[in-house]
């Protein structure tokens, strides 16, 4: 067995819905196996200023269902620097804290990678992301409920944009990955797709229009990553206006309501499977990992591969979203 005795919990970077049915997993899991836990409050910034709070099994009670994240989050600049990194290892020492468990995404694990290969206090990462961009797992927490709520409000602009025949550009969270916006255009059966991961989508964006036209489309909708390369979704539109000034082209931004929200069920159960591994994890003495969930088995990744490596969409995907577009 292993010699953590009191693990520190902590979330960090984009919030994401399901993190707290991670946090409260971590602590339920940690006490189960007689461990103590102190919650870092505000990212990397609480291993600075020593920002900790115990948290036990009824601390976590009644959060599984809210979005956000009790510890709260933050980008914390000091982490990057030397001196940064030794402040938050003496407070670290100082607490005796003998594990960390962060959850974040890939900025987060890679100031962790750093401090493992500077101090000796084990870190374990769980993806915390809507943007389901992490090499290693197939998920990610906080992807599933973004992605209904993307599903939930395109289907209400598809309603307005039907019975005006109006043309929509939605944009969607992803400033690297078009994950959000290419299931969110399945599910909701939109006319074209604009992520990062494709190139020169527009033209095919004309030639789809025409064909829409004769087939008298009542309503178009297009969903736009936010990172796609052509520009965010006023950009397009402007573009697409100039050659179609007949349509009425209407642009909504979803912005930050994507990140709210009660996370979904299946967030929730992967969130408590990945706190659990995470607490296990360290038990095992394992350092400098993320847990991830592959193939619906639990795996452990290496920072380093996490953060380096990218994580392509399915092209099949794309594939499949140009085919039903017809
Ligand atoms: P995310 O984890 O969601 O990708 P960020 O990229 O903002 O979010 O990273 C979160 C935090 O991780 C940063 O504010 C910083 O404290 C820490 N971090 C990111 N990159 C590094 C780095 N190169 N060195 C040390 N810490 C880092």
């Amino acid at each position: 067995m292993g010699k953590v005795k009191k693990i520190g919990v902590l979330t960090s970077g984009g919030d994401a819905p399901g993190m707290n049915a991670a946090i409260r997993a971590v602590v339920r899991t940690a006490t189960y196996n007689g461990l103590e836990v102190a919650g870092i409050r505000l990212g990397y910034q609480g291993m600075i200023d020593a920002n900790f709070q115990k948290l036990e099994s009824s601390s976590v009670s009644d959060i599984i269902q809210r979005g956000g994240t009790i510890l709260k989050t933050a980008r914390c600049e000091e982490f990057k620097t030397t001196e940064g990194r030794a402040k938050a290892y003496n407070n670290l020492k100082e607490a005796q804290i003998d594990g960390v468990v962060v959850i974040g995404g890939d900025g987060s694990f890679t100031g962790a990678r750093i401090f493992n290969e500077e101090y000796d206090i084990p870190f374990v990462g769980i993806p915390g992301t809507i943007d389901n961009d992490i090499y290693g797992t197939d998920y990610t927490i906080g992807y599933d409920t973004a992605l209904n709520t993307v599903v939930e409000a395109v289907d209400k602009i598809r309603d307005t944009a039907s019975a005006h025949n109006r043309m929509f550009f939605v944009e969607v969270m992803g400033a690297e990955a078009g994950f959000i916006a290419l299931y969110s255009g399945i599910a909701t059966g939109a006319e074209a797709i604009l992520i990062p991961e494709t190139k020169g989508e527009s033209r095919d964006i004309k030639k789809l229009i025409e064909q829409g036209n004769t087939r008298r489309k009542s309503s178009n909708i297009i969903i736009v990553a936010e990172g796609d390369e052509e520009g965010g979704a006023f950009a397009i539109a402007e573009k697409v206006k100039n050659d179609f000034p007949e349509y009425d082209i209407r642009v909504s931004v979803l912005g930050h309501l994507q990140r709210g929200g009660s996370p979904s069920a299946m967030d929730r159960v992967n969130a408590s499977r990945l706190g659990r591994a995470a607490v296990e994890a360290l038990i095992d003495d394992q350092k400098s990992v993320m847990v991830g969930i592959f193939n619906g088995e639990i795996t452990l990744v290496p920072f380093r591969r996490a953060v380096k490596l990218h994580k392509d969409v399915n092209h099949n995907l794309v594939e499949l979203a140009r085919i039903l577009s017809v």
